[in-house]
């Protein structure tokens, strides 16, 4: 049913009546006995993918089930970089179609997102990061994705904190997206889910899929923590349990899960108005509309399921960061936190069939996956509609690892982000 749009009337009609009169965002209903397709996870990538089945093609007899609470994933424990400059063909056409519906998404959702395209610089801080990221700048050119390769000195002038001396990695240069930027995670995740229930469709949460139920090598629904619901379709889109969810579909995917680690700083005066990622001492920080500096690091270095912090790493992290940004080393840490990240060794999105009929599973987006959100959505939402991968899923089949096609992305996502 449809929602009542947010406007700077519904605002005021508010204000006037106490904030009384707001409706919940999205309905929470107990699930039927059977939906056309059914998408395990209310992460932004699930969330999209309902939302685009409907938007692009319809289909609205749809479920989203999810274990915990919507946008409770890495969707809401991210750092929310948004960028484009990808080095392979196929990463580049599905992150910037990603990062163009960003641009709208706020008017498309009728939720303010906070897009911010404030602009990313990733530091080059290696005669071979200088090299490597010439190379990503002239293949952008050629992809129609903005980027250029930056002095020190703009460095410097964009970054008037940032100490380019260093005496161990002083800054050569940079990769400079000037329409990359940071969005709210939980406005993005409550945008869609608001905008598929309007749709219809039912998103439930605290509804655990514990197992997939299947006939003839073909899907026909899920068993849940609420009971047994039938379906046609199915989504697997569940990022750091995609290996325990194709356990129970019967097949196995070239994932490894690992513990991906984040913190913000106690809140500051304004500081810096981009996003500077430092892929040679692993480090990347913004500054949030509070003030916060926010500040991420890198995985565990063995396989994991644990969402909670660690000390060792906000030492790490800090002590990569602090000889580029000395402003930062009296500052107070104010919060840590853990996601579970799915990772491909390529580290490339899986987008595919898979060998069950009528499952198809989207992960593998790692460390990068909230920039792509909308482009995943889309591209999964075509590929379940149509039973066949678009131009944005082509590249991104299961098939690829076993032909050896690999879409090698590990210096574009090789740091987390
Ligand atoms: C610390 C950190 C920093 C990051 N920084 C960035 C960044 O700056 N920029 C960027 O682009 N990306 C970043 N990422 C990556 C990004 O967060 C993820 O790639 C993206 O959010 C994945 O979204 P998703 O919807 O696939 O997964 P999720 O948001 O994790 O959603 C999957 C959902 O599936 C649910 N689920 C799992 N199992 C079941 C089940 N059996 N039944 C029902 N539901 C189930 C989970 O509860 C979860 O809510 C970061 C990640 C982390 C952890």
């Amino acid at each position: 049913m449809a929602r009542r749009r947010y406007s700077v009337f519904a605002l005021a009609r508010e204000a006037l009546r106490y904030h009384a009169g707001w409706e919940r965002a999205w309905n929470s209903p107990a699930p039927k006995s059977r939906y056309d397709v059914i998408i395990i996870g209310a992460g932004g990538h699930g969330l999209a993918t309902a939302y685009y089945l409907g938007k692009n093609f319809g289909i609205t007899n749809v479920a989203v089930l999810e274990k915990g609470w919507l946008g409770g994933g890495n969707t809401g424990r991210n750092t929310t970089i948004i960028r484009s400059n990808y080095l392979q063909d196929p990463s580049a056409a599905i992150y910037e179609k990603a990062r163009s519906l960003y641009e709208t998404m706020s008017q498309d959702l009728n939720m303010n997102v906070m897009f911010s395209p404030r602009g990313v610089i990733m530091l080059a801080q290696t005669e071979h990061e200088v090299r490597g990221y010439q190379r990503t700048a002239h293949a952008n050119s050629l992809q129609g994705v903005q980027t250029e390769f930056i002095s020190p000195a703009r460095v410097k002038q964009l970054v008037p904190i940032m100490n380019i001396d260093g005496p161990r990695y002083p800054v050569l240069g940079g990769l400079w997206q000037e329409r990359g930027g940071t969005a709210r995670h939980d406005a993005v995740a409550w945008g869609y889910a608001r905008a598929c229930s309007g749709m219809g469709m039912d998103i439930i949460q605290q509804c655990e899929v514990t197992g997939i139920r299947r006939e003839g090598g073909k899907v026909t629904g899920v068993t849940t923590t609420r009971g047994d619901i039938g379906c046609s379709k199915l989504g697997i889109v569940v990022a750091g349990h995609s290996g325990v969810m194709a356990e129970k579909a019967g097949f196995r995917l070239p994932i490894e899960s690992l513990a991906l680690q984040a913190l913000v700083s106690e809140p500051i005066k304004p500081c810096m108005d981009v996003v500077v990622m430092a892929n040679t001492v692993h480090g990347y920080m913004s500054q949030s509309d509070k003030g916060e500096m926010v500040i991420g690091g890198g995985t565990d270095g063995f396989n994991n399921y644990t969402q909670r912090g660690s000390f060792h790493h906000i030492e790490e992290t800090l002590r990569a960061l602090v000889e580029t940004f000395p402003v930062i080393s009296r500052l107070k840490m104010l919060r840590q936190w853990g996601g579970i990240v799915d990772m491909t060794g390529d580290r490339s999105p899986i987008i595919s069939k898979t060998p069950l009929g009528g499952c198809f599973v989207n992960c593998g987006w790692g460390t990068g996956g909230f920039k792509a959100i909308p482009g995943s959505g889309w591209a999964m939402a075509e590929l379940i509609a149509k039973g066949e991968p678009g131009p944005l899923a082509a590249e991104f089949g299961l098939n690829r690892f076993a032909e050896g096609r690999f879409i090698d992305e590990s210096v574009a996502a090789g740091v987390a982000h």
